[in-house]
């Protein structure tokens, strides 16, 4: 019985706690033994926590004494991204340039979690610093996809994705700055949400993007997703660009929606079954009542060049504060240019460097005017072009990604690598909350693999994604 817990949806798994099936102890186990049983193989955890006595005796007393009033994530496993602070632990963002840092606070949302009586199973392993679509740029070795081991979970939270479809957790918190939920949800049959910017607290997880970075949940359903998202939202005093709930309003919707395809994205560098599996999940909507139009975004086409323009300006002004000076690795040379200089080559892996290269360039006097502001520029334009579509639907489609997950070493090049964000990453520039769900499974190499449908709603209108996102899974919310 016990492995079988493990499988649980949090749902079910609360219900069953709620019961009496069995106990918060128990679920632990079923988690935890399968995270120790399968961790070795598939990387998905960089540490793996001992169990909290304490934690797991106060959430079966609160769930005893409280029953249905107790929170849903009360005595649930859930697994956390290296770059989420957890006081008291490790949080190396997968570089070693982290590799000793210790949290000694809470990140709000591990507050938050904590507060509802949710458990950690341990911290995942990540892209280094969040850089990457793949999770085959840790510093501490790839995460393999448990669907096919051969293949990547995709990134930079495919640690996460690993461990809550492998089942060594029942749930797992990610970071998004330009897909890193929603592009691994796709690629290991999870539902992925990326929330309005500052709808959840960026306090204690480590920057990448500030103006993109968004955590949020990867979940077996729709309904965990929404039960995570739930229990990590609202405004914080310690993160000024969290949106206060009075600014938070959520848009009416019909009983029946209207779902806006930008079909001229669509004519090139998609796999065919991907795009087959689009249509078809399309067409069961259709069925449904619902309406499927058509919406212009023209400046779309130019996202992933925005995008690969902001990001590394902002990382490359969030990671100068690791100079072997206030914490982080240190290493001494002759001079203090040399302390600087060794400490920064010997911590940062590759695609971090090659990201502060680039965002220094495109910072530079000289240079800003023709890269950064430009791009800021057709930031605003994007934005602009959506909120107009947003006038006509009430949420956008696209498939997550191009293809399904991909092999180990496929995408070497960095830019093959930034080609998979191709589709995830306007909603970090406009701020507007996105969700992967699956949408069906393609065959390669007589393995089969999932592939994800996104969808996109109107700032501060996460609650629709919810929605359309169960109508596609067939969840009843
Ligand atoms: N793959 C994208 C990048 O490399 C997105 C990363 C993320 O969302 N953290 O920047």
């Amino acid at each position: 019985m016990t492995s079988n817990l493990a499988e649980l949806s949090i749902v079910d798994a609360a219900k069953g706690l709620r019961a009496k099936e069995f106990t918060v102890r128990e679920l632990w186990d079923a988690c935890a033994g399968n995270a120790k049983a399968r961790n070795p193989e598939l990387n998905a955890y960089l540490e793996l926590f001992d169990a909290d006595e304490g934690a797991i005796a106060a959430a079966q007393k609160r769930i005893d004494t409280e029953g249905a009033r107790a929170p849903m994530l009360c005595g649930i496993p859930l697994a956390m991204k290296d770059n989420i602070l957890i006081d008291g632990h490790i949080a190396s963002a997968a570089s070693k340039m982290l590799e000793n840092y210790r949290a000694t606070y809470d990140a709000t949302i591990t507050k938050k979690l904590k507060d509802a009586g949710a458990l950690f199973v341990g911290r995942t392993n990540m892209d280094e610093f969040a850089m990457g679509s793949s999770t085959e740029h840790s510093a501490f070795g790839k995460v393999l996809n448990p669907i096919d081991p051969t293949r990547v979970p995709g990134g930079s939270s495919g640690g996460s994705a690993a461990a809550a479809a492998a089942h060594l957790a029942l749930g797992a918190l990610g970071t998004d700055t330009g897909g890193s939920i929603r592009q691994p949800a796709a690629h290991t049959g999870l539902v992925g949400l990326k929330p309005t910017y500052g709808a959840v607290s960026r306090s204690g997880l480590i920057a990448l993007g500030s103006s993109l970075d968004q955590a949020g949940p990867l979940a077996k359903t729709v309904a965990d997703a929404k039960i995570l998202f739930d229990a990590i939202r609202g405004s914080d005093p310690l993160d000024a660009t969290t949106i206060t709930d009075a600014t938070y309003t959520p848009r009416p919707v019909g009983e029946k929606l209207t779902i806006g395809v930008p079909f001229h994205l669509l004519e090139s560098g998609l796999d065919a079954d991907v795009r087959a599996r689009f249509d078809e999940t399309l067409k069961t909507l259709e069925n449904e009542g619902h309406t499927i139009t058509e919406v212009t975004l023209p400046t779309s086409a130019y996202a992933l060049p925005v995008y690969y323009v902001i990001m590394p300006a902002e990382a490359s002004t969030n990671l100068a504060r690791y100079d072997g000076m206030r914490y982080g690795h240190a290493a001494r040379g002759k001079t203090l240019l040399d302390d600087y200089i060794q400490s920064r080559t010997e911590g940062f892996g590759e695609e971090p460097t090659r990201r502060i290269l680039l965002g220094t360039f495109v910072l530079s006097s000289g240079y800003i005017d023709a890269y950064y502001r430009k791009a800021d520029a057709a930031r605003r334009v994007l934005t602009e072009e959506y909120d107009a579509a947003f006038k006509q639907v009430d949420v956008i489609a696209f498939p997550t990604t191009p293809s399904p997950a991909f092999k180990f070493g496929e995408k070497s090049a960095p830019v093959s690598m930034y080609l998979e964000d191709i589709f995830t990453v306007t909603a970090n520039l406009t701020g507007m909350p996105a969700l992967s769900v699956p949408m069906g499974t393609v065959e390669r190499d007589g393995v089969t693999l999932p592939t994800g449908i996104h969808f996109t709603a109107p700032k501060g209108a996460d609650d629709v994604l919810f929605k359309i996102g169960a109508l596609v899974t067939g969840e009843t919310l």
